[in-house]
């Protein structure tokens, strides 16, 4: 939307990160810029002494300000945020509590972000004068100084200047107003359209040979130059055709000049996928009668034009895939489009060029791994309409299409959807903003659904679609559970039980493969007794209390509560002193390898392995290529993997994510679990699993060797709702973090006066104790948690954002830091 007659003004937010300074500010909108301020537009204003970039969200008749300030240019061509996308922006910061500016810049692709700089140049006629003659004499020898450092040639930004000599301002000021420097406004942004010279040949044939006919014999390398960009041509790359040629840049000149070719720029793409799926599009398969039954409601909810949301329910290697990609073509077929969301881990090569086949150039593709310029150019074909679907992880909820049908999330119980920094959000929930805007399908999948959204199927606010079995009625995997008590019973306490020894030797010798899987998730340390597997839980909210040392004294505190216990030497269940602190990093489990099968090869994957980009991927491809007989890791390699080698996975422990200090520890390990048996025996090999644990009875390890979710659900949701923890109640965390331990504490205590005075009133709701955070200290920061539950969010957002806005000033000034989590994911 343009500005209508009569509206001279826009509403900007500014990209100033300062709460108080969050809400829309008026800005004129000069007439050379009218046509081009739309809602949506990027532009730069002038904002105290600075200049910033902001977004029109808006426009007025009327300015707020009596003295308003002017729009000094605009950025784009085309407005980066659609109405929508302004809209959700809005609905984001609402919901999350976040700041405008922040909500807006989570939507825009990363080095999209402009910097305003004045760049100081010297009028003409100055510049050509040496700095000691002429009119030399007029100057002060501080002027002359700065003359000169402008005459060196090289940019000179006025704030980075004064930073240098701050000494120089009044000179500056002076230079300025007598009309020796000129200031001139320059934006940059980290992305750049990149431009690619072109050689195009457009005449017809008779016209082509009669002046190519003129070219002097001498000047043969013009004609078989010419020749070469009539036979590629239409239009080629300048860069080839002097590579193909070995011609010179002038001879394409000079063809230029003779008529014959036209020199012109267009914008280059930087294509990730460049060449690498380029053979004829894959057609669909034939679906079983469960995935055409599937696909058939997707289709009718597609065809019924209003928001629906579906939960695609199947285990892996259920054909869920598939289905998403002839509900994507159906949606297409409508003059639609999709987005569809992958966890980051699972965006692999592989996984793209499911789509890619199936879809060709339709497809572009937004993930983290990619360099900001490929992200850039895949988001600039998004937003002028030139794709219709979009594959990438959590931040491609945000991609511009404006005729949405389908969104799908695929593994949608994947902490992964839930943003971190704020604005803390989560991409089902923005996902089905979009949906209702669009009037579109959501479409979650998963073997393992979260509780939530299981729990909207009783709610009566999701329709559940079941794939009952594996495509080809493969069997899963035998899986078998080793009780590691019984193994330090009899004299083993190495991390590999007898059994686990046994086979990781079978497969070496067998030349196949293995996956040894690190259950590791978190930070906290918790106590657990290897002889019998007691782990102490806390009284009021059965989560497994962490292990503390402070001033001497060995504590046991809940992270949810703040229930607190002196800790024991021996165990209280069965008095054996094997009661100690538990779990090992992927490092040590590695040289444990090394140690009892020095023959192996083994690829370690975890946060320290996989930092550079493109090393996930390399480490993967390596195993495949059979460079290493075994490959260990984190939670990382549990997903999207499929090795025809690999005939073992192990877990070294699954008792690490069954005792984070979270209520949703069982779920976390009912789903990895589940993940991992879902690894093996997807080949002709027949896949063996084994689990390792201190706890071989608990529901979540049971039913994951199973597979059977029904039960599992049936179980955790009991007990979720005795506590009255999500889905039966939303949680809020804050988080105050403070060098000064007592510091951080007493502001999180005030805040938690404040909230329980403030919230006493509203019913269903509940401020638990403040009390330090699971990760108590991280970079040299003391954390502490503040948690809210509530049922309707809408009756305490009031008052916990004005609780956020003055306790989160008040750390700032006590330099300290308070963020907030809406319906945290993960409590740490
Ligand atoms: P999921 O996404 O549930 O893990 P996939 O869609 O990846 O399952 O399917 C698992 C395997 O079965 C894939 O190799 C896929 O090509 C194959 N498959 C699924 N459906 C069909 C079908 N209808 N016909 C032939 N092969 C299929
Ligand atoms: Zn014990
Ligand atoms: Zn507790």
């Amino acid at each position: 939307m343009t500005a209508s007659a009569g509206v001279r003004f826009a509403e900007v937010i500014v990209d100033v990160h300062s709460r108080d300074l969050d809400r829309p500010f008026h800005y004129r909108i000069p007439d050379r810029f009218l046509p081009s301020v739309q809602i949506g537009a990027r532009v730069i204003v002038p904002f105290g002494p600075r200049q910033v970039e902001g977004y029109v969200i808006g426009f007025s008749e009327q300015p707020d300000v009596e003295r308003v300030k002017e729009i000094l240019d605009v950025l784009d061509e085309q407005p980066p945020l659609t109405e929508e996308l302004v809209k959700l922006a809005d609905w984001m910061s609402h919901r999350y509590l976040a700041s405008k500016a922040a909500s807006v810049q989570a939507l825009l692709p990363p080095g999209m972000r402009a910097k305003a700089a004045v760049r100081l140049i010297l009028s003409e006629g100055v510049a050509d004068q040496p700095a000691n003659e002429g009119g030399s004499a007029t100057f002060t020898h501080q002027e002359r100084e700065l003359l000169a450092r402008l005459r060196q040639g090289t940019p000179v930004y006025k704030e980075k200047l004064l930073q240098q000599h701050p000494a120089w301002k009044t000179a500056l000021q002076r230079l300025v107003q007598r009309g020796v420097i000129v200031e001139k406004h320059e934006v940059s942004q980290a992305v750049r359209t990149v431009y690619l010279n072109v050689a195009s040949c457009l005449l017809p044939d008779a016209d082509f040979y009669a002046v190519v006919g003129q070219i002097p014999e001498r000047a043969f390398k013009q004609k078989e130059v010419a020749h070469w960009i009539r036979q590629h041509g239409p239009e080629v790359p300048v860069r080839d055709v002097i590579r193909a040629t070995g011609a010179s840049y002038s001879t394409i000149k000079a063809l230029a000049q003779r008529g014959i070719v036209t020199l012109s720029q267009i914008e280059e793409r930087r294509n990730p996928y460049a060449n690498r799926f380029d053979g004829p599009l894959e057609r669909p398969l034939q679906l079983t009668d469960a995935q055409a039954r599937a696909l058939n409601a997707i289709v009718g909810a597609l065809e019924a034009g209003s928001p629906e949301r579906i939960l695609l329910q199947g285990v892996t290697g259920s054909g869920k895939t598939e289905i998403y990609l002839q509900a994507i073509a159906a949606t297409v077929a409508q003059g639609r489009q999709a987005i569809v969301l992958v966890p980051e881990i699972s965006l692999t090569p592989q996984m793209v060029e499911r789509f890619k086949r199936r879809f060709g150039g339709q497809v572009a593709v937004l993930h983290s791994r990619l360099s900001q310029g490929e992200r850039y150019d895949e988001w600039k074909r998004i937003r002028r309409g030139q794709v219709s679907i979009v594959v990438g992880a959590r931040s491609a909820i945000f991609a511009p299409l404006e005729k949405i049908g389908l969104i799908v999330i695929d593994e949608e119980h994947e902490l992964s959807y839930k943003q971190e920094e704020q604005p803390k959000y989560h991409a089902r929930e923005v996902a089905w903003q979009r949906s209702l805007h669009h009037r579109a399908v959501l479409l979650l999948g998963s073997a393992t659904p979260s509780l939530e959204t299981r729990h909207m199927i009783e709610q009566g606010k999701i329709r559940r679609l079941l794939l009952p079995t594996r495509y080809n009625q493969r069997p899963l995997p035998a899986v078998k559970l080793v009780d590691m008590r019984q193994e330090l019973q009899a004299g083993n306490r190495s991390m590999f039980s007898r059994e686990l020894h046994r086979l990781i030797l079978d497969r070496l010798e067998k030349r196949e493969q293995i996956i040894l899987f690190l259950n590791r998730r978190g930070y906290s340390t918790f106590i657990l007794c290897r002889n019998c597997g007691y782990v102490a839980r806390c009284p009021n909210c059965d989560i497994s209390l962490t292990y503390h040392q402070a001033k001497g004294f060995e504590m046991l505190r809940c992270h949810y509560c703040g229930h607190s216990e002196p800790s024991v030497a021996r165990c209280p269940a069965c008095t054996s002193p094997y009661i100690r602190t538990f779990g090992a990093g992927t490092q040590r489990v590695e040289e444990e390898l090394h140690k009892v099968f020095p023959a192996a090869r083994v690829i370690r994957m975890d946060v320290d392995t996989t930092g550079t980009k493109g090393s996930h991927e390399r480490l993967l491809r390596q195993f495949r290529e059979g460079q290493a007989e075994i490959l260990l890791g984190t939670q990382m390699i549990a997903k999207g993997l499929d090795f025809p080698r690999v005939s073992l996975v192990g877990v070294i422990t699954a008792d690490t994510s069954l005792h984070l200090p979270d209520f949703r520890a069982a779920e976390r390990t009912f789903q990895l679990l589940t993940q991992v048996a879902g690894r093996a025996g997807r080949h002709e090999t027949a896949g063996s699993v084994l689990i390792q644990t201190y706890h071989p009875e608990h529901y979540a390890i049971q039913y994951a060797v199973t597979q059977d979710y029904e039960e599992f659900y049936r179980q955790e949701v009991q007990i979720r709702r005795t506590l009255a923890n999500p889905p039966f109640c939303e949680l809020t965390v804050f988080t105050m973090q403070h060098q000064d331990r007592e510091k951080a504490e007493r502001l999180i205590r005030r805040l938690e006066k404040k909230l329980r005075a403030a919230l006493q009133s509203v019913p269903n709701v509940q401020v638990l104790t403040a009390c330090p955070a699971p990760l108590s200290k991280l970079n040299g920061k003391y954390r502490y948690h503040l948690c809210v539950k509530c049922t309707d969010f809408a009756t305490v957002r009031p008052a916990l954002l004005e609780g956020y806005l003055e306790y989160s000033r008040l750390a700032r000034q006590q330099e300290g830091t308070l963020t907030v989590d809406v319906n945290a994911q993960m409590i740490l």
